[in-house]
């Protein structure tokens, strides 16, 4: 039996063992008369086995770079040129990005994209780049749940509410986290840490909630099966 391929995986951020899905091993080298460089670049697209992220892996060398020993007995040299692994997308930083924002990658990409970029924005303190994407943010969520694009996003919120997919309190915060958007759109407005974190806080519980649960929801509907109707009692014969 081979040995299983473990590699770094970036959501895990944790050694795995992964499952290999495709790849090309890339030997190269450039000769000009006198000088003579060789190197290979093998390409993997793996797999965590784990929480099944799909990644990149690349390993990687080059005669540029070695490392000369000697070996202890027969005195010989024994060059050897270390690999260079890299990995796309690369082991996060401590990520604010909550666990099941993977999981719209599938349901929405489109919303999946937005909320990366609006969590790298956070970790470098970008607040005012941030905060508009967190208004885009909620504005493709309002566009998932079927809300009328053409209209502005505070009539959106009013929208939401009265379809009933947010209560009086949470229609209230949404048109903060929109009113925030604009003013740093618009006017530079930058808030701070804390006052970001109540902004962002807001959206993900909206989100998670309307996108993330409630399409588990309609799932769980779907998999329960129809009520069957009662068969009708016979009418009881006269003795
Ligand atoms: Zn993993």
């Amino acid at each position: 039996m081979t040995e299983a391929f473990r590699a770094h995986c970036p959501r895990c951020d944790g050694e795995r063992v992964c499952v290999i899905r495709g790849e090309f091993d890339q030997p190269w080298s450039v000769d000009d008369g006198r000088n003579h460089m060789e190197g290979e670049i093998d390409h993997k697209l793996v797999q965590c086995a784990g929480c099944e992220t799909v990644f990149y892996y690349k390993i990687s060398w080059d005669d540029q770079n070695w490392d000369g020993e000697y070996h202890p007995v027969t005195g010989e040299s024994i060059i050897t040129y270390p690999r260079k692994i890299e990995t796309y997308p690369s082991p996060e930083k401590k990520s604010q990005k909550p666990d099941w924002v993977w999981s719209i990658g599938r349901i929405d990409p489109q919303l999946y994209t937005i909320l990366s970029e609006v969590y790298q924005a956070y970790e470098i303190e970008s607040f005012i780049l941030a905060s508009v994407g967190l208004r885009t943010a909620l504005d493709r969520t309002t566009e998932f749940l079927n809300i009328d694009p053409g209209h502005s996003l505070e009539r959106k919120v009013k929208e939401l509410l009265d379809n009933g997919f947010i209560g009086e309190t949470e229609a209230a915060t949404l048109a903060i986290v929109a009113d925030a958007g604009n003013a740093a759109a618009h006017r530079g407005w930058a808030p701070d840490r804390e006052t970001f974190k109540t902004l962002i806080t807001t959206l993900e519980h909206f989100i998670y909630r309307v996108v993330v649960t409630g399409t588990e929801a309609l799932k769980l509907t779907e998999s329960i099966p129809a009520r069957q109707p009662r068969p009708k009692k016979q009418p009881m014969q006269p003795t």
